[in-house]
């Protein structure tokens, strides 16, 4: 170990010393090798306390960022039972309109009308049953001639709104 003489009295010392054992006079080397350590000490400390604190902030962005997904997972979820629900009302109005049984017994006592009309080559009657109001919700294009007949109805919108010369 290194050994000082005291500026003071003269008394030998360790080198480490603040000051001298003997009389109390203070030793500069010394105070500032103690403060210097007693700094480094300090900022060792506030190095694992920062350490710490970093860890503690990064676990509590995690915990809010899963808090953040939740959330959102919650919404989204909700947002999926609401549009759910509105759709499967829509369904069900659409489908309580007319039920499958009692469209199938429309059918079977209007089709067969139509048939006639359409056979007897009366347009216009078939028309008037098709485009009445009271049958919008009804399944025209079950009917068997639903497609030549909307064949008949554009030739003869073309000759009416084209057909001056005929
Ligand atoms: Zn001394």
């Amino acid at each position: 170990m290194d050994r000082i003489i005291c500026n003071n009295c003269g008394a030998e010392f360790d080198k480490s010393e603040v000051k001298c054992p003997h009389c109390g006079f203070l030793y500069a080397p010394g105070m500032e090798k103690k403060y210097m350590g007693d700094l480094e000490k300090t900022r060792e400390k506030l190095d694992v306390v920062d350490d710490e604190a970093r860890d503690e902030y990064k676990d509590e962005a995690k915990k809010s960022g899963k808090k953040v997904l939740i959330i959102l997972g919650v919404v989204a979820a909700i947002i999926l039972v609401v549009v759910g629900i509105a759709k499967l009302q829509d369904y069900l109005l659409f489908h309580e309109k007319i039920s499958a049984e009692e469209e199938l017994l429309w059918q079977q006592e209007n089709f067969p009308i139509l048939d006639k009309y359409f056979e007897e080559g009366d347009y216009d009657a078939c028309f008037d049953i098709i485009y009445d109001k009271k049958n919008e919700d009804h399944h025209f294009w079950d009917w068997q001639h639903y497609e030549e007949f909307q064949k008949i109805l554009d030739e003869k919108f073309e000759s009416v709104t084209g057909g001056e010369s005929g």
